[in-house]
């Protein structure tokens, strides 16, 4: 038997960094969304405890650098039981992208795991497995609109977004992501997320309002040579976007529109210049699993 699950995107409405922590991490305070843009992940058991992974799309480490095999190990850690798997990634979100694809992936195997082994775990449980294998894992058990505190794991569901379009644009080149997090370290931050502000708009359904209030700190420690994420922000503010950011730490970009019409044109343009441009609509969280219902 297959199970098969979409690995919706990731962005990020806001991030906003609190703190350095001893461990290591930082802790964040952001505002994450899912989009329609996903990768397909194709799960079947297998019974001599193998874990392989094949992708179409982009090419990948298939090997245990890949988020979608170390979920299955953390799965079948915490499970007890080792029956091994066949993963199949139809990959459609760029890698080094700030979308958290690999996370996704990961966590799309972990619900389709759960499902087909029928061990029953609940969704607090698969996220806290999905943390050991990433900070944005926890996040993509469930996705939707969320409030994502700590490492990223303490969450706090939020009201969907407005019906809107989303203008996805990732310029050609990755950004690291420890060593934005190193030259965040180095800086005092002088422009702060209005991540409350967001939070209400939200609750009022007031797409401008929330959009407006749309940031991420990491835009202004970006090195010299990503300029062009900026540049790409403003060309979509420019197109009308009722506010544009870069998601998590980059290279991606995004502007939300409320005009279905300047929304294609932006894509469209942009898409001229661009192999990594995608026009999106937000997603709900996926439901919960019911519990007792046969894998
Ligand atoms: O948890 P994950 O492996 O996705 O994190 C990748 C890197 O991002 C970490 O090694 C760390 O440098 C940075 N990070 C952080 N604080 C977080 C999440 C990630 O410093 N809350």
């Amino acid at each position: 038997m297959e199970a098969v699950e979409k690995a919706y995107a990731k962005l990020n409405l806001s991030l906003d960094i609190l703190g350095r922590r001893p461990d290591g991490y930082h802790d964040l305070r952001m505002v994450m969304a899912s989009v329609d843009l996903c990768d397909e992940v194709a799960v079947s058991l297998r019974t001599d405890g193998e874990i392989r992974l094949a992708c179409e799309g982009i090419r990948l480490p298939i090997d245990g650098r890949n988020l979608a095999v170390r979920a299955a190990q953390a799965f079948f850690d915490a499970a007890g039981i080792r029956p091994g798997a066949d993963i199949f990634l139809r990959k459609k979100i760029p890698v080094g992208s700030g979308m958290a694809g690999g996370s996704s992936d990961g966590a799309a195997v972990l619900r389709a795991l759960d499902r087909l082994t029928g061990t029953g775990m609940t969704p607090e449980r698969l996220r806290a497995v999905g943390l050991t294998v990433g900070s944005d894992v926890p996040y993509c058990v469930s996705g939707g609109v969320a409030l994502a505190e700590g490492r990223g794991e303490r969450l706090t569901p939020q009201p969907d977004l407005p019906e809107c379009r989303i203008v996805i644009c990732k310029p050609p080149f990755p950004v690291s992501t420890p060593e934005l997090f190193r030259a965040s370290d180095s800086i005092e931050l002088s422009v702060r997320p209005d991540t409350d502000g967001l939070l209400l708009a939200l609750r009022e359904h007031d797409l401008a309002g929330a959009a407006r209030r749309m940031y991420n700190v990491f835009e202004d420690v970006l090195p010299q040579s990503a300029s062009e994420i900026l540049s790409i922000r403003d060309r979509l503010l420019g197109y009308g976007a009722l506010g544009a950011v870069m998601t998590g730490t980059g290279s991606a970009v995004f502007g939300i529109f409320d005009s279905g019409a300047k929304a294609l044109t932006a894509a469209e343009s942009l898409a001229g210049e661009y192999k990594d441009c995608f026009l999106a609509s937000p997603v709900p969280a996926s439901p919960e699993p019911q519990r007792g219902d046969a894998p």
